[in-house]
């Protein structure tokens, strides 16, 4: 489909789950690291028939400010072009080791607290919401990486036309950039970053699979990774450093497919 090299570029390549929050069994499911102690969530509901239903106003002001900033930015991405119909998701990992993140089918640009749920470390719906597919992915990098606490995953054109230009390749080389310098241990720009690309699936599990032996045999961890045809998952320690991941990724994915495309034009 392409038939042009890339010259400058190095391209080698539900429903809702019993909890009680103090039966320690099943505290421990909610933590990251089994036997870990688990810091009791500061919103848990318990009902009389010992179902957690969380609603809005039993939110914590906590999650509440996460989800507000989940909010944020979705309409930030999506300004960018990189959130198309309803195209990517967001999550943050919670004190208590489950994950808050937007559901299925909502529009990143237009969120709303009512987009954002709770599930649990295994992505297991804890409200009652549907949780989108790529939830699992979420779950396999929270559990990879004890550092992640926000995850970000975006659609962009540019990263999609070009790990499709890709195709055969299991990474993205990216080299020569100032704003490598966003990757952790990086403070040069002469270097070279290769960011792992996977193909496309609609099975979750076995994308999570095809990852998981990826991700765990980089060191030290590169905290990016691309799904072909489809899209970017960033990570960082907070969301607001996930974020700017995810813009110096987009940024670096766009300069690698100009060049692509400049390197086939001057041939
Ligand atoms: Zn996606």
């Amino acid at each position: 489909m392409f038939l042009f090299r890339c010259k400058f570029v190095m391209f080698h390549a539900g429903g809702v789950e019993r909890i009680d929050w103090r039966n320690p069994t099943l505290l421990e499911k909610f933590s990251s690291a089994p036997g870990a102690a688990v810091a009791k969530p500061t919103y848990d509901v318990i009902n009389a028939d010992g179902m957690y239903r969380p609603a809005a106003h039993d939110i914590s002001p906590h999650v509440t400010q996460l989800a507000d900033m989940l909010i944020a930015i979705g309409r930030r991405i999506d300004a960018r072009g990189h959130a198309p119909a309803t195209g990517g998701n967001y999550s943050v990992r919670l004190d208590d080791g489950s994950i808050a993140i937007t559901i299925s089918g909502s529009h990143k640009g237009r969120l709303t607290r009512d987009d954002i749920m709770r599930v649990s470390a295994a992505g297991d719906a804890l409200d009652g919401k549907k949780p989108s597919a790529e939830t699992l992915l979420h779950c396999l990098i929270y559990a990879i990486d004890p550092g992640a606490g926000a995850v970000l995953h975006t659609h962009s054109i540019a990263g999609t036309v070009l790990s499709r230009a890709l195709a055969g390749l299991d990474h993205i080389g990216l080299e020569g950039y100032e704003l490598l310098k966003i990757f952790p241990g990086i403070d040069t720009h002469a270097t070279r970053v290769e960011l792992p690309l996977v193909d496309n699936s609609q099975d979750m599990p076995a994308l999570a699979d095809q990852l998981r032996p990826l991700l765990t045999a980089q060191s030290p961890l590169l905290p990016a990774f691309y799904i072909r045809g489809h899209g970017l998952y960033t990570r960082g320690p907070t969301a607001e450093a996930a974020e700017h991941r995810v813009e110096a990724c987009e940024f670096l994915l766009c300069c690698a497919w100009e060049e692509c495309k400049l390197a086939g034009a001057t041939r």
